[in-house]
């Protein structure tokens, strides 16, 4: 059962008091993504969040691009976006792009002109961060800071014509170069950027700072309650600044929350988009990466991350999830889900030299034991099947329990068999093993003369379907970044094992995204991009193990 009641937590209690105090009749939340790469599970975190407790309280929560920046986003991102949104299970209630209101934020940084609250700057880049000091040092004014409102105006007019060239001119905040707070040293509110936008096109080329943009965006579309992350927080100031002294008539309260940081995980989106601009991993969806759509194709459901997301709640926080607690919940949601059934990921030949030649019998199992409303299956036996090459050793150690000659196993659903021969080609290679087994142990038949210590699982020869396993180990294999390195000298080589193996006949046609558990080996999901109606491709989302305790 999925329980959305989010857990008691800060904002939730700022929203009640908000709504029990009269200030707000109804609450809106916005997710306001910038349209500069795929979202992943820390942008979750936030659309969870800002669902969620808008749903609560029946407010509205708004999707909005935080498209200000031309130089970084593409419509790409802004349909994956959309996609990903809804694959969550979540429906917006505006479909926004701040650049929509370029026009309005326009007119409010010459409302600010007008009130001498800001101006044109001809400093560099490098100048204005040399001007701004320190955290113990206070700033130095601009020698343009005390041009005239005539001239600001005029100026900033020119920097919207296009008259001067990128980094030639900023507009800034008029506020106080001493202050203690950094963000409020005169920050920058446009810039130049003579550069294409994926949604106006090159009507502008003087672009809104994030830090003047967002407050306006929130406050144009009435949002009550703005939920960011913690490095805001410093912002928050010159946030609320913007808001009244832009003289907007919506007034957002801003609240930030810890982000989310997955243990073996790199969030970044900037780390991620390199990792596929330089070909390292096969697409923003390559199931390796914490992307949504990475995690969809690795079989992720929209469910176990909203859970996960809920479960590690909202706090001021800034540790690290155990990446453990994200798989403890597809487990959790597959469990009576997925159907089981059996797989050979390294398979070796196996005689059963005593059953008749040209004989299939077919045996029933269930489809899932912990959820019997799902049924039973049939998987045929015959006298060739493939066992795992793990589950056989011919010289083997003290507690070795399956296969090995003169010892005797269960095949899981089928009968017990026992090892008399192992057949090698001329350079020593195992070919085949051969066996016999018992008819008396069949399973469900009651046989309970003797006692084995191994099941191990198989599947049929003359039926089976091949196969193909991608089993995959974490991308990053140490978080701790050494001096001089960066997490590209920490890529994992042996992230992903491709390994060719068969299944149980009933696995041919197979759908991409279609998910089993597969016996002793864990969960899997048919891979959607290279699932084929002759060969299904299987992703494994998680082992069935693991030492895991929320
Ligand atoms: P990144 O640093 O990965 O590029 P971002 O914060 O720049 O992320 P945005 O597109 O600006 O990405 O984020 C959209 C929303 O998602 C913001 O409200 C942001 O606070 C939130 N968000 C992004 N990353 C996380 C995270 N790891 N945990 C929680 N919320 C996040
Ligand atoms: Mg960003």
């Amino acid at each position: 059962m999925e329980n959305n009641n989010a857990a008691s937590n800060f904002i939730r209690n700022k929203i009640i008091d908000d709504l029990n105090s009269g200030k707000h009749k109804q609450i809106i939340t916005r997710f306001p993504p910038e349209p500069n790469g795929y979202l992943h599970i820390g942008h979750a975190k936030s659309i969870v969040l800002n669902f969620d407790i808008a749903d609560e309280f029946q407010g509205k929560t708004n999707l909005r691009f935080d498209d200000t920046n031309p130089l970084k986003e593409d419509i790409e991102y802004v349909e994956s976006i959309k996609e990903d949104v809804k694959w969550l299970g979540y429906e917006w209630d505006g479909l926004f792009f701040a650049s929509d209101y370029f026009e309005e934020m326009y007119e409010k940084a010459v409302l600010l002109i007008q009130k001498g609250l800001a101006y044109v700057d001809d400093l560099s880049a490098d100048e204005i961060r040399e001007y701004r000091g320190t955290l113990t040092e206070p700033g130095k004014d601009s020698p343009y800071r005390t041009r005239s409102v005539e001239e600001n105006l005029a100026l900033f007019q020119e920097m919207r014509e296009g008259q001067f060239k990128d980094g030639e001119k900023v507009l800034r905040a008029k506020i106080d170069m001493a202050s203690p707070n950094l963000t409020l040293r005169d920050p920058v509110l446009y810039r130049i950027a003579h550069a294409t936008h994926h949604n106006t096109g090159d009507q502008w080329c003087i672009y809104p700072m994030y830090d003047f943009a967002h407050p306006l965006e929130d406050a144009i579309e009435g949002i009550t309650h703005s939920l960011c992350t913690l490095e805001f927080e410093e912002h928050r100031p010159l946030y609320n600044w913007v808001i009244a002294e832009c003289e907007m008539e919506c007034q957002p309260q801003q609240i930030e929350f810890g982000r989310l940081n997955l243990t073996n995980t790199v969030m970044s989106k900037r780390f991620l988009k390199q990792l596929v601009d330089e070909k390292r991993v096969d697409g923003w969806d390559d199931p390796r990466l914490p992307t949504i759509s990475g995690l969809r194709r690795r079989g992720y459901t929209p469910e176990s991350i909203r859970q996960f997301c809920r479960e590690i709640g909202v706090t001021k926080g800034r540790g690290a999830v155990d990446v453990q607690m994200l798989e403890h919940f597809i487990r959790e949601d597959l469990k009576l889900k997925a159907p089981r059934t059996m797989g050979v990921v390294h398979p070796l030949k196996v005689v059963i030299t005593n059953y008749p030649e040209n004989q299939v019998e077919m045996l029933e199992a269930e489809i899932n034991p912990e959820n019997e409303e799902m049924g039973h299956r049939q998987i045929p036996f015959s006298r060739e099947i493939y066992i795992e090459q793990d589950d056989f050793m011919e010289n083997p150690p003290p507690k070795y329990f399956r296969l090995y000659p003169g010892n005797e196993v269960r095949l899981k659903h089928a009968y017990f068999i026992k090892c008399h021969d192992v057949i090698k080609d001329e350079s020593g290679n195992i070919l085949e093993i051969h066996c016999t087994y018992d008819p008396e142990t069949k399973s469900g038949s009651g046989f309970t003369g003797r006692k084995v210590k191994g099941t191990i699982h198989w599947v049929e020869a003359s039926q089976a379907v091949s196969a193909e396993f991608r089993l995959y180990e974490p991308l990053i294999e140490d978080e701790e970044i050494e001096e001089g390195k960066t997490f590209l000298d920490y890529l994992n080589p042996h992230s992903l094992e491709v390994l060719q193996g068969y299944v149980e006949p009933n696995m041919k046609g197979v759908q991409g995204q279609d998910k089993y558990q597969f016996f002793r080996h864990g969960y899997f999901n048919a891979d959607p991009v290279l699932t084929t109606e002759e060969k299904p491709v299987f992703n494994r989302i998680v082992s069935l193990k693991s030492s895991f305790k929320l």
